[in-house]
């Protein structure tokens, strides 16, 4: 990223320290998003940090929702939305794993992503990289191909990067 877009996006990525339990530093991106000249620069170092040839851009509910939209419109792919149990209308793959606070299941519509779809999925902050672990499984069962894994930011503490490494995802991308 430019100097100058990430010194802004990490002045405005807010620490809650004990949120949603005691041990958890919360990284709050809602003065980012609240902030214009934030937004813009998030989604603009998102997108430079992203391939050009995907089809899909999948998001992760919910907050991936936020940066996925504006990135697929800028990549000219489409955006599917990776949602909790219950959310979506129609026949859904999942995927139930563990992450940083709790377990959690993933769904994605069936006929969402067509097999050998090459994929972007990008979400807000990799932690454990269990989220992006069940999205990849969730791609995987329907035969599409992950090309990279782009987020905001990397709690690299956590080595979530190993764990994607495990599941052979090697194509991660983070701002910060
Ligand atoms: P993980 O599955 O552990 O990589 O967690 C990633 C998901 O949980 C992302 O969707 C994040 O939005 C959220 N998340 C996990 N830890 C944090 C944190 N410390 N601050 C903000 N969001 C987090």
């Amino acid at each position: 990223p430019s100097e100058a877009n990430a010194g802004l996006i990490a002045d405005l990525i807010r620490d809650v320290p004990d949120f949603p339990k005691p041990g958890i530093m919360f990284k709050d991106i809602t003065p980012l998003l609240a902030r214009p000249s934030g937004l813009a620069a998030a989604v603009t170092e998102l997108v430079a940090a992203s391939p050009r040839d995907v089809d899909l851009v999948v998001g992760m509910e919910a907050r991936g929702f936020i940066f996925a939209a504006p990135i697929a419109l800028a990549l000219g792919a489409g955006f599917v939305p990776v949602r909790k149990p219950g959310k979506l209308p129609g026949a859904t793959v999942s995927e139930t794993f563990a992450l940083e606070y709790g377990t959690e299941t993933l769904t994605v519509h069936s006929d969402a992503i067509p097999a050998g779809a090459r994929v972007l999925v990008v979400d807000d902050v990799l932690a454990t990289g269990g989220t992006v672990a069940a999205t990849a499984a969730l791609l995987k069962q329907l035969d599409a191909e992950l090309v990279q894994v782009s987020v905001l930011l990397e709690l690299t503490a956590l080595d979530g990067r190993a764990k994607l490494a495990e599941h052979g995802i090697e194509r991660v991308s983070s701002v910060l």
